[in-house]
């Protein structure tokens, strides 16, 4: 989608800082971080809500859990714990409609989150 800010950094149109991709999504450092580690993983598939997940994603959505988890360990934050959140509309506060995991690590969070 050309209008979807996400898909320009997948397209590589837009600047972004990736720190993985493969074939089926693409992590980078979110331009406004909220920790030390805050990073977006992001499937290469325009899926604009949570809601909008259907059955034939769960190995994508899977799989993108895999790469939070293999990216907070490389980053040393498997001991010591950090944080995978994903909003849904307005209420949670998405700004961005390409669904995105915020892997976020290297501070204390607190519970419940604002
Ligand atoms: P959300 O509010 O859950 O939709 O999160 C959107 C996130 O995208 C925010 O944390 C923003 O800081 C981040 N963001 C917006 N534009 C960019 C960009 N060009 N590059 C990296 N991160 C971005
Ligand atoms: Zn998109």
């Amino acid at each position: 989608m050309s209008d979807c800010l996400f898909c320009r950094i997948i397209s590589k149109e837009i600047p972004a800082k990736i720190v993985y991709e493969d074939d089926l999504c693409i992590a980078f450092e979110d331009i406004n971080p909220q920790a030390p580690m805050h990073v977006l993983v992001i499937p290469r598939k325009h899926i604009a809500r949570i809601t909008d997940i259907e059955a034939d994603d769960k190995e994508l959505v899977g799989h993108i859990f895999t790469v939070c988890g293999s990216i907070a360990a490389s980053r040393g934050f498997s001991g010591s714990g950090f944080r995978v959140v994903a909003n849904c509309n307005a209420d949670a506060g998405q700004t961005v409609f390409h669904i995105h995991f915020h892997l976020l690590g290297g501070r204390l969070m607190g519970w419940p989150p604002g």
